[in-house]
């Protein structure tokens, strides 16, 4: 998926120099969502641009370049003491058998927090090993993403377990992601879902795992546009562009129309 979304970039970068008017359309599709997840309008704009390719293609290489990582499905069997029972947690690394200590408890997929949040996924280093934890009982999602999905789809409804594994592995690569154990609310702190990304595109986007997953999760459903956060088809956005007078970007971009292509 991160494969996938980088050569989506790549390719925009060449369909913008491209004398083909639906390549156009190509460009248009992955310059407005990454604009709307990551700000393209500012003057640190390309700068995000770079490093949002160079992260995915961090991602890319894990194929090629295994680092010490464990996925669990289920994190029960290695936690001794529910942080919820306000005692010392203890953490079984079955690494290297040793115990770890977590006095400050760490929220596990059986916990809830006060304010009645849960643990969709999270990721830990312990002894130099990363542990990612998707909380399959709390984890709502298909294994694949729906085949159903039609004009007005919000990009939020959709996830699977991939695009969840693919936000917790943001956090366990030296990718300067930033965290959180607030729900999303924390100053500086991750943001979730496409009011959470957008809301601080411009200011850390780069530096939010959830807008990854986003992004390649959109760019991956290639026959409709997602920058306003759910589907439209390249025909009715064609139409609106054509509807507004002060919009002159069907002409700037030389966007065909009806909007040929694959996606159709
Ligand atoms: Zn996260």
């Amino acid at each position: 998926m991160a494969n996938a979304a980088l050569g989506y970039m790549n390719n925009a970068e060449s369909n913008m120099q491209s004398s083909d008017p639906v390549a156009h359309w190509n460009w248009y599709r992955v310059a407005t969502l990454f604009d709307a997840i990551f700000g393209a309008q500012d003057a640190a704009a390309n700068t995000r641009w770079d490093t949002v390719k160079s992260n995915l293609q961090a991602l890319a290489n894990l194929a090629n370049n295994q680092p010490d990582m464990y996925v669990l499905c289920d994190d029960s069997q290695f936690w001794s003491v529910s942080p919820s029972q306000g005692q010392p947690t203890v953490f079984r690394n079955p690494v290297d058998n040793q115990a770890y200590n977590y006095p400050n408890g760490v929220m596990t997929c059986a916990d809830s927090s006060p304010e009645g949040l849960y643990q969709i996924a999270y990721q830990i280093n312990i002894g130099g090993t990363q542990f990612i934890s998707i909380c399959s009982r709390q984890n709502s999602y298909n294994s694949n993403l729906s085949p159903g999905y039609s004009e007005g789809t919000t990009l939020d409804s959709l996830g699977t377990w991939s695009t969840t594994f693919l936000h917790e592995i943001m956090h366990a690569l030296p990718l300067n992601q930033v965290g959180d154990s607030t729900g999303g609310t924390a100053a500086g702190g991750e943001r979730y879902g496409w009011s959470g990304a957008v809301s601080i595109r411009q200011d850390y986007g780069e530096r939010n795992p959830d807008s990854y997953r986003l992004f390649a999760m959109a760019l991956s459903m290639e026959e409709w546009l997602w920058h306003s956060g759910q589907a439209v088809s390249f025909n009715a956005e064609y139409d609106r562009l054509d509807k507004d007078a002060n919009d002159a970007t069907i002409t700037n971009l030389n966007l065909p129309s009806p909007a040929p292509g694959p996606w159709q």
